[in-house]
C-alpha cells in the first residue's frame, strides 16, 4: 500500500515537471493556438462585429519569456543602405546583436548586406517593400501584398523568412483592429517600439539630440529602441557607441528581437484613414490569408532541412529529428499533415488538429493532442521533450 502511494507520487511529480518544462518552452498558450482554426469558422460573424466595433480580437495570448536581465533590443528601419555596413562593423566590434526591419526595395538594392545582415547573426523583420503610407494604408489588402513581396524578398537573399514584422509609422492611428487581426492570423509578430531615438524627427538630426532623445527616456526592464539606417543617417552611426555605452553601464543586456519576446504595440488611437470593410470582404481577405498559410506551408516544409535555430532551441523540427533517426518525411497540404515512416510505423504530425498519432500493422500504437505543435518558418516543430516523448512510443514495437 505504502509503495504504491509513493509510485503514484512519483508519478504526479514527473507529470508535474513535464507540464511546467513544457510550458516554459513555448511562446503560444497552447490553448489558444488550438482555436486558431475553429475561430475563423465558428465565430466569423462575431469576430466580424467586434472588429467592425474598434474591438481587438486577439488569436493567441503572448506567453514568451521576459529575460531576467534588463534588456535592449537595437533596432535598425527603412535599411539597408551604405550605413547598414557602419553599424554592422560598430556591432561586431561590441559583440552585439540588432534588429533589422528592412525594407523590401532596399534589400533588393544591398542584397551583399542583407546576407551581412543574416550571417552575422542579426535579426531581420520585415518593414513592408516601398514604405508608400497612403497605398499601405488605404486597405489592408495593399499592406499584406508588400508584406508579401518583401518575404519572399528576404527568403529568397538570405535563405530564410522572418515573421517580426513592424509597420512603417508605427500602428498608432495607421492600423485598425482588422489590420491587427489580419497580420496575426497571417503568421506575424508586430513589433512598435518603447524608445524613439528621435533620428528621423527631420534630415540630420544630430548624433548630440540622439544620445539625448535615448537618454531622456524612461527605463524599463525591457527597451525597444528605434533608429534608421536608411541614406542619410551617418548621425545615427555616430550616436551608437554613446547609447551602447550608456546601457552596458546600467547592466544591460542587448539582444535581437524573436518571436518570443514581448512585443510592444501602440493603441489603436484615432484613424489617420478613412476605411470601409464589408463582410464578404473580411471573408475573401481571411480565406486568402489561410490559403497563403497552405501555400507557404507546403512549400518550405518539403524543401528546407534546416538545424534547430538560433532563437528557438528548444523546439526541434519534426523533419529533422526523423531524418536523423533514418526515417523520412512527407507533407499533405490539404489535411495539414506531416508523416514520419520510421521503423515499420507511421506517425502523423497534424497542424491543424494537434493530434500525432503512431500507427503500426498491429494498429494505433499512441494517439495524443499535442498543442505544442508549430510551424515556425515553414518547419513542423515541437519541444524537444515532447518529442522524446514520441521516440518512447517506438520502443514498444
Ligand atoms: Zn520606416
Amino acid at each position: 500500500m505504502r509503495r504504491k502511494s509513493i509510485l503514484i507520487f512519483i508519478v504526479m511529480c514527473c507529470l508535474f515537471m513535464f507540464s511546467v518544462s513544457a510550458s516554459a518552452d513555448i511562446f503560444t498558450e497552447g490553448d489558444s493556438s488550438l482555436d486558431l482554426h475553429c475561430a475563423c469558422e465558428i465565430n466569423d460573424e462575431t469576430i466580424f462585429d467586434r472588429l467592425s466595433n474598434g474591438e481587438r480580437v486577439d488569436l493567441e495570448q503572448w506567453a514568451g519569456i521576459i529575460p531576467e536581465q534588463p534588456t535592449v533590443y537595437l533596432t535598425f528601419d527603412d535599411g539597408p543602405s551604405p550605413w547598414t555596413e557602419k553599424i554592422l562593423d560598430l556591432l561586431q566590434q561590441e559583440e552585439i546583436l540588432a534588429t533589422f526591419f528592412v525594407l523590401g526595395q532596399q534589400a533588393e538594392k544591398y542584397p551583399e548586406t542583407m546576407k551581412r545582415i543574416h550571417e552575422e547573426g542579426h535579426q531581420i523583420g520585415n518593414h513592408t517593400y516601398d514604405h508608400q503610407y497612403e497605398a499601405l494604408y488605404s486597405n489592408f489588402t495593399l499592406y499584406y501584398d508588400q508584406i508579401k513581396q518583401t518575404e519572399s524578398v528576404i527568403l529568397s537573399l538570405t535563405g530564410e523568412s522572418t515573421t517580426l514584422v513592424r509597420s512603417p509609422g508605427g500602428t498608432h492611428t495607421n492600423f485598425d483592429a482588422f489590420y491587427f487581426y489580419f497580420i496575426q492570423k497571417a503568421g506575424y509578430q508586430l513589433f512598435d517600439w518603447n524608445v524613439d531615438s528621435g533620428d528621423s524627427k527631420r534630415i540630420g538630426v544630430p548624433s548630440s539630440e540622439i544620445i539625448a532623445n535615448v537618454k531622456n527616456s524612461p527605463l524599463k526592464h525591457e527597451m525597444n529602441v528605434l533608429f534608421h539606417d536608411s541614406g542619410g543617417h551617418e548621425e545615427t552611426v555616430k550616436a551608437l557607441p554613446d547609447i551602447i555605452a550608456y546601457f552596458r553601464a546600467l547592466g544591460y543586456d542587448f539582444q535581437p528581437l524573436t518571436p518570443s519576446v514581448k512585443p510592444i504595440q501602440f493603441s489603436i488611437g484615432k484613424q489617420k484613414w478613412h476605411r470601409t470593410m464589408t463582410k464578404e470582404q473580411f471573408a475573401t481577405i481571411s480565406e486568402k490569408i489561410e490559403q497563403d498559410r497552405i501555400k507557404d506551408k507546403e512549400s518550405t516544409i518539403d524543401h528546407s532541412i534546416e538545424a534547430v535555430s538560433r532563437t528557438m532551441d528548444t523546439f526541434q523540427p519534426i523533419r529533422l529529428v526523423s531524418e536523423e533517426r533514418g526515417g523520412y518525411v512527407t507533407w499533405d497540404a490539404s489535411t495539414g499533415t506531416a508523416t514520419t515512416y520510421i521503423d515499420q510505423a507511421k506517425i502523423e504530425w497534424n497542424i491543424e488538429t494537434k493530434l500525432v498519432q503512431i500507427e503500426t500493422e498491429q494498429g494505433t500504437l499512441f494517439r495524443e493532442v499535442m498543442p505544442d505543435l508549430t510551424i515556425e518558418n515553414g518547419r513542423m516543430k515541437l519541444p524537444s521533450q515532447q518529442i522524446q516523448l514520441v521516440w518512447q512510443q517506438l520502443k514498444r514495437i
